[in-house]
């Protein structure tokens, strides 16, 4: 397996984080403080793919910012963490696929908050003219009470499709990403010291301070907000994975009674990506790392995302015994396909190359070559 073909030319943000990468080079100063650093020292050339595979191992503590004799004003200017995360940035659109959806990255707020819209309408709508009005606005806490409102078989093919089809895109972008920065061998042992640290957010620590997101006083705050969003999510998907085992092995309808694994997994998973994100998303605003892209909105619009799929969850489990339950259920529904939509197209795959990036920095470290 060789390369991918990139552009012959680098893009502008990858020329910025080659030079800055070249001065850190000959510096090292800040070699101790995440796995970057010593990611760099193993390069003397940058070429597209190594600058894109750095950006996506760098978590953006800001820690080398702030201990940075080169920063601005210095003739250098040198700003790791801000040239790092333009080029992630634009790394998500440059291996996307298809590449006819690529543009969904420029101003991937406007697009998610369209997308979704249009998913939610379509929804409501949808129920509103298919299903029994008396089923709609009936209450539905006993078994197969959501069912009546949308038949089991046709949620399973809607939602089926629209996830096999982001996995797919997903699976097919990371590929390219990974054969950018060349071949390399996959071992277990690279999965697994890659799936711990990003499960315990190794690099988000400046170094074991703390991450410098408001000052130059590091704190755990946005480790802590990243685990409860991140944790939150993959309860949400167990209890997803419980709903389906309960339905086609236990032939146990939902909606659930709050002691089911399914109800336990997805209520705590809710008040994660409710919580976790909204912190986070308070910590954008107080950011003291100064940025000079232009805001997509990728980050924003994910968080949002979230926050919006935790909410509607938790008011449909919270109201599912009021008339209400029929247009909750379509509002959560349609929030959870529109999520499923974007999810290749936005903020959510970071998540997956930067655990791709992992791997290759544990063989790299290994000295596997
Ligand atoms: S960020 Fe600044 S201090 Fe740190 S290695 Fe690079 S040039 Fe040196
Ligand atoms: S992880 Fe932190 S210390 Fe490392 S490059 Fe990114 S911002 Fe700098």
């Amino acid at each position: 397996m060789s390369r991918i073909d990139l552009p012959s030319l680098a893009t502008a943000a990858q020329d910025e984080v080659a030079r800055q990468m070249s001065i850190c080079n000959a510096c090292r100063y800040c070699e101790g403080l995440c796995a970057v650093f010593p990611a760099m020292e193993l390069r003397r050339v940058f070429e597209g793919g190594d600058t894109d595979y750095l950006s996506n191992l760098c978590h953006n503590c800001g820690a080398c910012y702030f201990d940075c004799q080169y920063a601005p004003p210095h003739e250098f200017a040198v700003n790791v963490p801000n040239a790092m995360a333009e080029l992630r940035e634009e790394s998500y659109a440059r291996y996307a696929w298809p590449a006819a959806a690529r543009p969904l990255f420029e101003k991937n707020g406007l697009w998610v908050a369209l997308i979704s819209a249009i998913a939610v309408t379509v929804f409501i709508a949808g129920f509103a003219a298919l299903s029994d009005p008396a089923a709609l606005f009936a209450s539905g806490t006993e078994e197969g009470a959501f069912y009546r409102v949308m038949p089991h078989n046709t949620m399973v093919a809607i939602f089926g499709a629209a996830f096999l089809f982001a996995l797919l895109s997903i699976a097919i972008s990371l590929r390219n990403f990974w054969r950018a920065a060349g071949p390399m061998k996959v071992s277990v042992g690279s999965l697994w010291q890659a799936m711990k640290d990003a499960g315990r957010l190794r690099y988000l620590d400046g170094g074991g301070m703390g991450c410098m997101n408001e000052s130059e006083a590091p704190t755990d705050n946005r480790r802590l907000w990243h685990h409860l969003t991140f944790y939150g999510f993959l309860l949400c998907f167990a209890s997803t994975t419980s709903g389906t085992i309960s339905h086609y092995i236990f032939d146990w309808q939902a909606p659930y009674p709050w002691w089911s694994p399914t109800k336990i997994f997805g209520v705590l998973g809710g008040i994660g990506i409710v919580i976790g994100p909204i912190g986070l998303l308070a910590a954008r605003r107080t950011r003291a790392t100064p940025l000079k892209r232009a805001d997509t909105g990728l980050g924003a619009a994910f968080l949002w995302m979230l926050l919006a799929l935790g909410v509607t969850g938790l008011v449909l489990t919270a109201l599912r015994h009021t008339p209400a339950m029929g247009l909750l259920l379509a509002l959560h529904l349609g929030v959870v396909f529109g999520f499923f939509l974007t999810m290749p197209y936005g903020k959510f795959v970071h998540g997956l190359y930067r655990y791709a990036a992992l791997v290759r920095h544990a063989h790299e470290q290994k000295g596997q070559g």
